[in-house]
């Protein structure tokens, strides 16, 4: 099994990350797409992915952290695409359900990766929080769709011509919650094909522990949750799940 989106740079894991990597290894999830969120963290990420190289690293500037990139960054990060390995360019994107980000500067930072992406032939990482119509608006305007959405839930309007275009999705432990009807019928609608799975931790626990830290070893009750829901059988979701993320995510290993 792979995570799709799980940021074990993150500081909350600093204390027990080795153990939190073992133990998720042992119950079956080999690698751990970990995407940066600012230039400030790139240098230990890249650390990090050297000491565990089931750690796979992807770098970009996150929308949730629009004051503190400056304009510097993206010659930066194109500088680093250069030098460094990246399964992807990410995690960017937009983010509109928090109303204090500026989200025209927001668009210049994701208009600018989507070049960047382009150019170094990397798949985009996208975070797309009550705005999936206008993260679809920058990928059109790019006609760049090498993509996948994480922690998707967009209508099945919307969904059908994300599709359209070959665009990926993957899901967390929110479709864990019995409750969440919409999800659900969205999750039963996208092909397994187009799917991933992932953890997002240390962020969004599973129902319905919310307010405890997210663990990596989770993915099992995620893909779990997803093949019970979807009539699937366990091993051939984590299959075919892990298929989509190394054909995706382009890895030379495996
Ligand atoms: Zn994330």
């Amino acid at each position: 099994m792979i995570d799709a989106h799980i940021h074990l740079d993150d500081e909350r894991f600093d204390e027990d990350r080795a153990e939190l990597i073992r133990q998720a290894k042992t119950a079956g999830i080999k690698q751990f797409i970990t995407p940066a969120v600012a230039v400030d963290g790139f240098a230990k990420l890249k650390k990090l992915s050297v000491k565990y190289p089931s750690i796979t690293p992807s770098y970009g500037l996150h929308p949730y952290f629009i004051e503190q990139h400056k304009e510097d960054d993206i010659e930066y990060l194109d500088l680093w695409f250069s030098a460094n390995q990246s399964c992807a360019v990410g995690e960017c994107g937009l983010d509109f359900f928090l109303k204090d980000l500026d989200k025209s500067k927001q668009q210049y930072y994701f208009a600018a990766q989507i070049e960047l992406a382009k150019k170094h032939q990397l798949p985009l990482i996208l975070h797309a929080r009550g705005a999936v119509d206008a993260v679809f608006n920058s990928l059109k305007n790019a006609d760049y769709f090498n993509a996948m959405i994480h922690s998707y839930n967009g209508s099945i309007e919307q969904t059908k011509q994300l599709l359209d275009k070959g665009m990926k999705f993957s899901f967390g432990g929110a479709i864990c919650n019995p409750k969440a009807h919409k999800l659900h019928k969205l999750v039963k609608y996208c092909p397994l094909d187009c799917i991933m799975f992932e953890t997002d931790a240390p962020d969004q626990n599973l129902y319905p522990d919310y307010k405890l830290r997210n663990e990596p070893v989770n993915l099992v009750r995620i893909v779990d949750f997803y093949a019970r829901l979807t009539n699937q059988g366990f091993e051939w979701v984590k299959s075919q799940s892990s298929i989509t993320c190394l054909d995706f995510f382009n890895y030379k290993k495996n």
